[in-house]
């Protein structure tokens, strides 16, 4: 049998995004091995006994724990130098994880008032039927983060950049004053991936992603995943992981494992032309304004180059005209999907209003920098030019 070689130190990610977190079973195969099994068998019954005796070294219920999970979760390790990767069955399924594992009656959280639709109805729906405080605050302004820790908190959870107005926090800033506070930071950076940004480098004590979107990034399956280099964290989780089940699939893991082989190459190359998108788009006369972090215009451009290796693969475009001129806009796109997904290899375009966003009220849109004319634009794999060109067709339709 061939054996597994040990790494060598110092790998570049791309090389560990190939090689990282294989595990060969005994037939040699080149390709990880997918374990569809639910559950594992023992030589004797004394062999059961010692496994659940001395939990967690061998694999008892796939619940718990699953070879191609486990190759999964050490490979996205590998990339966000965490010291550990908990996998979940999507990224809502992370979410809740971290936040309740996080968290117990009397416990307070301050978040970011522009996250995803669904985080933002954990935090403030769901949490505080159990007892738990919440406070919103601006992600950009420092003074009400710096407010808001003025008592004790458990967690702070944010979203940088935002979706979809791609609004910045200023990660190692919020960090600080959230441990003065007492506070682990969550910091959901789906929108980046961990290609072009690295939350836990910049203070953040937990990264939790949508592997749904840039990770598989074919549309294929849904995932999530939850990393940390603190031991107390999986601590905390660990009972609500095994109690609760919000377990990946191993088939997903096993899409989501080669998804992470080509994650640097589809980043890259999608932040790319979301540049020379965002850049055609800027000097459109029809646009009241183009977010892009990657662009100098972007309120918070400094920050963006601080934080972020690129601007990043989505830019939100405002339309003057509201809803219906961004339907118009939307119904004439020839190449460009419409689709409330996104980190796709196909570029996809979504009007948050009315879709991602439509249960907020609309002050609680406007706070998150969602107008009736604003599309957001997961920028693909496609040719920047003949993305270029589908837009400026339907913009002269607009
Ligand atoms: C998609 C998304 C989620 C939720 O992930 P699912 O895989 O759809 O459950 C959470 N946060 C952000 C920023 C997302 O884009």
């Amino acid at each position: 049998m061939a054996r597994d070689k040990k790494l060598p130190g110092n790998l570049d990610p791309r090389t560990l995004m190939v090689h990282g977190g294989t595990q060969r079973s005994g037939f040699d195969e080149t390709s990880e091995a997918l374990f569809m099994t639910s559950g594992y068998v023992y030589g004797t019954a004394e062999e059961a006994e010692e496994a659940f005796k001395t939990d967690g070294l061998r694999y008892v219920y796939s619940r718990y724990r699953n070879p191609t999970v486990s190759m999964f979760e050490d490979r996205l390790a590998l990339l966000e130098g965490a010291s550990g990767c908990q996998g979940a069955a999507s990224g809502m399924a992370a979410m809740t994880l971290a936040l309740f594992g996080l968290t117990r009656a009397g416990s307070r959280v301050v978040a970011s008032r522009a996250l995803f639709g669904s985080c933002l109805y954990l935090i403030t729906d769901m949490l505080p039927r159990y007892g738990v405080e919440t406070v919103l605050v601006d992600p950009d302004d420092l003074n009400q983060w710096a407010d808001a820790f003025k008592k004790p908190t458990d967690v702070a959870f944010l979203e940088t950049p935002s979706n979809p107005g791609l609004v910045l926090a200023d990660l190692p800033a919020i960090a600080k004053l959230a441990h003065a506070a007492g506070a682990k930071v969550v910091v959901d950076n789906a929108f980046a991936s961990p290609v072009l940004q690295k939350p836990l480098s910049m203070g953040a004590d937990v990264v939790a992603y949508s592997t749904t979107k840039h990770i598989d990034g074919q549309g294929r399956a849904m995932g999530g995943a939850v990393l940390s280099n603190d031991p107390e964290f999986f601590k905390a989780i660990q009972p609500f992981v095994r109690h609760t089940g919000p377990s990946l699939s191993p088939f997903n893991a096993w899409l989501m494992l080669k998804g992470l082989e080509t994650l640097d190459l589809r980043v890259n190359a999608m932040a790319d032309s979301a540049l020379e998108v965002a850049t055609y788009l800027e000097s459109h006369p029809k646009l009241r304004k183009v977010m892009y972090p990657g662009l100098a215009s972007h309120p918070q451009h400094a920050l963006a180059k601080a934080q972020m290796k690129k601007g990043g693969t989505m830019v939100a475009l405002h339309l003057e005209g509201g809803k219906e001129e961004a339907f118009r806009l939307l119904n004439a796109l020839n190449v460009i999907p419409i689709s409330n997904n996104l980190g796709d290899s196909k570029s996809l375009a979504t009007h948050p209003a009315t879709t991602t966003h439509q249960r907020l009220s609309d002050e609680e849109r406007a706070a998150a920098g969602i107008h009736p004319g604003t599309i957001r634009l997961s920028v693909g794999l496609e040719a920047a030019s003949d993305l270029i060109a589908d837009l400026d067709q339907a913009l002269k339709k607009v």
